[in-house]
């Protein structure tokens, strides 16, 4: 156990008992720490309890970011690594000599921390506004395309497609980039379709202050394509609108016609 790792790893109080750094030990040499004389209370299990404890939901679709520091996501790794490798070996697969099997366990564990789920250990992309209360501010109707990745939350099979996002401008306006990296941050977990929908309506109404958003998202899914009813395509469509686009007809075909635009300009 280096320094290093004694120092940025802070024991959590919740688990009844547990107050000092000392009281963890290191597992087996590697870079994990349980309760002493507990071998069964990882970080993992500390971290849970105290969002059981919160009222905290932590759902696989739930952005769980004030609970897990970056610290911690290193050390969740390491115990993900180790429970990756008891799946490998109940799998029956040889990672001693099958070359390409070999770290195959690390690999996994590093990919859904900091890929196929970021997005829950992540904070929200910061998305600065900018005024848009001048004279001429612009009134009209903003839809950004943007390609998202996701995985199904029941079968961890990838989900890839396209949302496109309107919005009637507010008061202000963020950056076109923004809105792009709010989906991705909102698919980068293990979503349904239905609730990403949902989820980047809520988090872009959030960050524009705009009530008048909604959300189109078609996507394939792997779930339904490599296993199940392997299905040539799976292309799912689900839109969530809200306020004029929910209320007002002329501005929810002018939302579905400038999708038409887009698709036309660049097909999916
Ligand atoms: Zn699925």
């Amino acid at each position: 156990m280096t320094d290093e790792h004694k120092r940025v790893f802070k024991p959590d109080p919740v688990l009844s008992g547990i107050t000092a750094e000392e009281e963890f030990v290191p597992v087996d040499g590697h870079k994990l720490y349980a309760k002493k004389d507990s071998p069964g209370k990882y970080l993992s299990e500390a971290l849970r309890n105290r969002m059981r404890l919160d009222g905290k939901r932590f759902w696989a679709g739930d952005n769980i970011s004030d609970f897990v520091t970056e610290s911690d996501r290193e050390h969740l790794i390491n115990e993900a690594t180790e429970a990756f490798e008891t799946v490998l070996d109940t799998l029956l697969i040889d990672r001693e000599t099958d070359p390409n099997s070999k770290g195959t366990a690390r690999r996994l564990a590093k990919m859904y921390y900091n890929e196929i789920m970021a997005g829950r250990y992540e904070p929200a992309p910061d998305a600065t506004a900018f005024p848009n209360d001048s004279n001429d501010r612009y009134e009209g109707m903003l839809v950004v395309r943007s390609e998202l990745k996701s995985m199904c939350s029941h079968h961890h099979q990838p989900v890839s497609g396209v949302a496109y996002i309107g919005i009637l401008a507010a008061q202000k306006l963020i950056g076109l980039s923004k809105y792009t990296r709010i989906a991705q941050w909102c698919a980068r977990r293990g979503t349904l379709q239905e609730e990403l929908c949902n989820d980047i309506a809520r988090e872009i109404m959030k960050a524009t202050d705009s009530n008048n958003v909604a959300v189109y998202i078609q996507a394939t899914h792997g779930c339904c394509e490599n296993r199940g009813i392997m299905a040539h395509s799976s292309l799912t469509q689900t839109t969530v609108l809200q306020g004029a686009f929910k209320d007002d007809a002329s501005v929810k075909k002018e939302f579905f016609d400038n999708i038409k635009l887009q698709q036309e300009f660049a097909p999916r």
